[in-house]
């Protein structure tokens, strides 16, 4: 990168001011010498949810990954988050995980947790970037098309929200991170492109979600997260906040759906199979009423695949591949992305489309098709089941049992789930002799307690 800003030339255009836009910008900053992102929404200085990004209203995990990353970018950045009430944690030992309802084993160990509200944290990163001295971040100004230019792309039309004049932006580089909202497919046919690829999957998942005050002594955990499983498919998660809070999410799919009652909010998570969240729940004051988010389908985009593609464009975050965000990824990998960006910028400007979309499709890959084989679990879910997916679920099961008295299994398994290590690790010989142990039946069968009931997991 070239420090004194020497080297630097043209103008690139970021549309969307959200973590991937963000972090797009942060990376382009090294390479243009004028970065302008362009956000519809009103992006005042304040960590409160905001209505084009209503996922703010839920609470966000950051992978091990992620959080190195934006480190890297942003040096001192969680730091500054843990100086404003953010918690660093180790993620084994300080966060409470029940898969399969089965309670991983604690142990310390070398991976760290951010935990912190996702509107702070965009909000933080938003404030670096925009202290960079050759980035403007526009608020209220909204992408409306791409300028065609010498076979690709020159620039963004866009329009103040509120009225005004259109405006042309010229550019050397678009980035679209305009999110799950993204109409640039529809731009790239107006201009006499393809359309990419789609691959889709609907997990009717329901998430409600409530801001609750802490008490003194309220938990020891940081995190208590139950993941959803075929034998109990209620899951939930509640994370500490900045300023005393807790952030407490229930989910569900298909007919098991949670409400924004608040009676029947509480009721949903009185029966998840583990009772940590809501005898917590029980013990906290909630702060306003919960929030209910139905999550779209999982969207991956190929454009790795099309065979024309316009020179100067290039498409990140959630409108190149928006996951189920039970599985957390979507900061991280938007992180990763922005990190693949840097890389095809180093070739230069002109052919980074070509070299950023496999670079791009290469970190979607694994937690793609660890999501997409983890939603395959659930018998309503649409797709198909190889039998791939099939063996490894049935793995990833066997694992979850071992993981709950061999603290080195957990490990191994929250380091693939946090893109530390690669899936294949979970085939080491080291972890496959302790996952493949034989056990006694009585540790084997789960007996997950919904309610009252014993509900046995097959
Ligand atoms: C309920 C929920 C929970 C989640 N939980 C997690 C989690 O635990 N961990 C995790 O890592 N990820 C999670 N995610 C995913 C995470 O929110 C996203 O992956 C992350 O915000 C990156 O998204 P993005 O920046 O690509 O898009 P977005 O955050 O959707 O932002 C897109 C931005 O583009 C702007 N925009 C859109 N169109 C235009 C236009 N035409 N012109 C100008 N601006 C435009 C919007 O105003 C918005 O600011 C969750 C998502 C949801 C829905």
């Amino acid at each position: 990168m070239p420090e004194s800003g020497q080297g630097r030339r043209g103008h690139a255009v970021v549309i969307g001011g959200s973590i991937a836009g963000l972090l797009a910008a942060r990376v382009l900053s090294e390479e243009f010498a004028r970065v302008t992102v362009v956000d519809r929404d009103e992006l005042v200085d304040e960590a409160a949810p905001r209505r084009r990004a209503p996922q703010g209203h839920h609470p966000h995990g950051m992978l091990d990954r992620g959080r190195v990353i934006l480190n890297e970018l942003f040096p001192g950045l969680t730091a500054e988050l843990v100086a404003l009430g953010a918690v660093e944690c180790d993620t084994q030992n300080d966060c409470v995980w029940h898969n399969d309802a089965r309670r991983l084993h604690p142990a310390p160990s070398e991976l760290r947790g951010l935990v912190v509200s996702r509107p702070l944290l965009e909000q933080h990163v938003r404030s670096r970037v925009a202290a960079l001295p050759n980035v403007e971040i526009r608020s209220r100004c909204e992408a409306v098309g791409l300028l065609p230019g010498d076979g690709g792309v020159s620039g963004v039309k866009v329009l103040p929200v509120g009225g005004g004049e259109p405006e042309e932006l010229a550019a050397g580089l678009v980035v679209n991170a305009a999110g799950r909202g993204d109409r640039g497919v529809v731009w790239l046919r107006e201009l006499g492109y393809g359309v990419p690829e789609e691959e889709r999957v609907d997990s009717g998942l329901v998430y409600v979600s409530r801001e609750y005050r802490g008490r003194p002594g309220d938990s020891e955990a940081a995190a208590i997260l139950i993941a959803h499983s075929t034998a109990a498919p209620r899951g939930g998660f509640a994370i500490r906040a900045e300023g005393n809070r807790w952030l407490i999410t229930v989910l569900g799919m298909g007919d098991d759906i949670p409400s924004a009652d608040p009676d029947e909010y509480e009721r949903f998570a009185e029966g998840l199979p583990i009772p940590d969240i809501h005898r917590l729940m029980q013990s906290l004051e909630p702060i306003g009423a919960p929030r209910l988010m139905r999550i779209p389908t999982s969207i991956r985009r190929r454009y790795e695949r099309l065979r024309r593609f316009p020179e100067g464009y290039v498409v990140l975050g959630d409108a190149l591949c928006q996951f189920n965000p039970s599985y957390g990824q979507g900061m991280t990998v938007a992180a990763c992305e922005a990190v693949a960006l840097r890389e095809a910028l180093r070739g230069g400007v002109e052919g980074v489309a070509r070299r950023f979309f496999p670079l791009a499709a290469k970190v979607v890959d694994v937690p793609w098709d660890m999501a997409v084989g983890a939603d395959l679990r659930f018998p309503h879910i649409e797709g198909r089941r190889t039998l791939r997916v099939k063996l490894l679920n049935a793995y990833i099961a066997r694992l979850h049992v071992a993981a709950e008295a061999d603290p080195v299994v957990g490990n191994a398994f929250l380091q693939v789930t946090n893109l530390v290590a690669p899936p294949q690790s979970l085939f080491s010989p080291r972890i496959l002799t302790r996952v493949l142990r034989p056990r006694p039946a009585a540790v084997r069968e789960a007996r997950v307690l919904v309610g009252t009931a014993a509900v046995r997991d097959e």
